[in-house]
């Protein structure tokens, strides 16, 4: 009898699920707005100008690939720190922040989740209701307790600010909160700069340990401005706090598996012992980081150049997802279905449209639409090809 006898079949993630069944769907016409991609006016994952240049150069070099450093590479942590933190952060100018290249942003987290689980043993770890699936698998499968926060409210389709301030407040002190930076995955729904005064404040008070998730920096309103949570935190006298960043979506490089894991300490002294629990829980993980992904970020961050071509992309992805967003608002409201303004309030790559899972069925079975059984759709897959297919459908399922 095989050792493996007992093992059981997992169900597979609902959302790849999803995109298995629209490759395998022969209709034309289709459209999945099921992923968690942005995809360009044709409908392609872009290479970005700014890659493409480095990658050019770094093919040109045919470097040989040792390994990195445990921590990965120096340059890329510094551009890292810099965006994140801001170039003039406080923080890095007294060296509080250690910053370590991981496998994306999923690594960043696991990392930072097996670190917390050594320095707070018995914490319970806090997500937003919903939040990112992989967040209660990663926090879970590190050995955490994970519970949930108040946050979307579907009434309004938007932030349930007294439900989560009224949670976070309940939370023992040394609890873990999860707080998505900005374009909160699934629900779009982020809070306001005087919002997130509040959050700091209370997390403050609480004595509660912010471990922020930035995987979308960029995408709602500028590089600077998606950033803020992280500048209020660092802003607010809290000693420690941690940070994990991903550049799947700002750079597109998401097989690249390019992210950070940012860990903010009271002192120097404190971040360096820090980053030492940092290399080892990376080395008895994947013992070091991937070469190329951090090639082409660390290459187009320390250029001026080719950081401004990128910022300059960057924003026209932004812009295109905005006119998306608008788009389909209007159009669904010249459609006799006004209700969904709200999307247009909601920031990044998705929307909690408010689609029931009933509506979902129909969009996927009568019209080739997929998208996540919870309503949540990816706007950054729409484009002028695809937007009046899907504006139809969702109209006519809405009536
Ligand atoms: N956090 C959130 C909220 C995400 O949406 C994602 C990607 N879907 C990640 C983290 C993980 O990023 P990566 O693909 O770089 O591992």
């Amino acid at each position: 009898m095989s050792l493996f006898a007992s093992v059981e079949m997992i169900p597979g993630d609902p959302i790849l699920g999803l995109s298995e069944a629209y490759v395998a769907d022969a209709r034309p016409g289709k459209v999945n707005l099921g992923v968690g991609i942005y995809y360009d006016e044709q409908g392609r994952i872009p290479v970005m100008r700014a890659v493409r240049d480095v990658e050019q150069a770094l093919a040109r070099e045919a470097k040989p690939r040792g390994y990195l450093p445990i921590d990965g590479m120096p340059a890329y942590n510094q551009a890292t720190q810099k965006l994140v933190f801001g170039a003039e952060s406080p923080l890095l100018a007294a060296g509080r922040v250690a910053t370590s290249q991981t496998i994306g942003g999923s690594g960043a987290l696991r990392i930072g989740a097996d670190l917390l689980k050594h320095v707070l043993p018995n914490a319970k770890v806090a997500l937003s209701n919903p939040s990112w699936e992989n967040h209660r698998l990663v926090f879970s499968s590190a050995g955490f307790e994970v519970v949930n926060y108040a946050y979307y409210d579907a009434e309004t389709h938007g932030l349930d600010f007294a439900g989560m301030l009224a949670d976070l407040g309940k939370l023992e002190p040394g609890s873990i909160v999860l707080l998505h930076a900005c374009c909160h995955n699934p629900t779009g729904v982020d809070p306001t700069l005087e919002q997130w005064k509040q959050v700091v404040a209370l997390v403050k008070e609480r004595g509660l340990m912010p471990f922020i998730d930035m995987a979308y920096q960029g995408f709602d309103k500028g590089i600077e401005t998606d950033a803020m949570a992280v500048r209020l935190f660092a802003e607010s006298g809290i000693e420690s706090f941690v940070v994990a960043n991903s550049y799947s979506k700002s750079f597109s490089l998401y097989g690249e598996r390019v992210g950070a894991l940012s860990i903010v300490g009271k002192g120097r002294e404190e971040a360096l012992r820090v980053q030492s629990l940092v290399k080892r829980t990376i080395r008895s993980n994947y013992s070091s980081p991937a070469t190329h992904g951090g090639a082409l970020v660390a290459g187009v961050l320390n250029s001026a150049e080719l950081r401004a071509v990128w910022e300059q992309e960057l924003g026209e992805m932004r812009e295109r997802i905005h006119g998306m967003r608008a788009g389909m608002v209007e159009k669904l409201a010249a459609a006799g279905e006004p209700q969904y303004g709200f999307i247009q309030q909601q920031a990044g790559m998705f929307s909690y449209s408010g689609l029931s899972k009933a509506q979902v069925d129909r969009l996927r079975e009568e019209y080739a639409i997929y998208a996540v059984g919870t309503g949540r759709i990816c706007v950054a897959a729409l484009n002028r090809a695809n937007l009046d297919t899907v504006v139809n459908a969702v109209a006519a399922v809405s009536r």
